[in-house]
């Protein structure tokens, strides 16, 4: 899952149809809900560039990639988190995709990505059955913890 990290979806939509930025996702979500399916999903789209998750390095392959309208600094819409839920249904369903194969781009390329977001929630998508959540308090890192092999440990 990925924001655009654009402020309009009229934005979004144009970088995700311009063949000279090599970006594409399978689906777009809009902030009013509505679901845009840009690339078949037996295609590969170029969503997830350099990544790695469970060692595989050709994440783009084998995954669906989902663009958030949101430009990175806001709140999610309500909206748009439905649609994300029922999209998702429909795909684990499909796929039988792992709960914890939900993935934000910023866990398959930590140093890289920042997305799916801070304002991502991730409580309400674990609640639903997808991703992870761990409720607080959380335990205190060691202090020479490296959070890209913590991510190596997970997948
Ligand atoms: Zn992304």
């Amino acid at each position: 899952m990925h924001y655009t990290g654009e402020d309009s979806a009229a934005d979004a939509l144009r970088t995700l149809s311009d063949p000279r930025l090599e970006v594409s996702a399978h689906y777009r979500i809009s902030r009013d809900r509505t679901i845009y399916q840009l690339v078949d999903e037996r295609l590969r789209a170029w969503h997830a560039g350099v990544a790695n998750w469970g060692g595989d390095s050709d994440i783009n392959s084998s995954s669906i990639g989902i663009e958030l309208d949101n430009n990175g600094n806001e709140d999610f819409a309500e909206s748009e988190i439905g649609a994300l839920l029922a999209l998702l249904a429909d795909l684990q369903g499909r796929y039988r995709i792992p709960p914890d194969h939900v993935l934000g781009h910023g866990a398959v390329a930590p140093r890289r990505k920042l997305d799916a977001g801070r304002q991502f929630p991730w409580r309400r998508l674990a609640e639903a059955g997808f991703g992870r959540w761990c409720d607080k308090p959380y335990p205190s890192a060691p202090p020479d913890f490296d959070a890209v092999l913590g991510l190596r440990a997970l997948g």
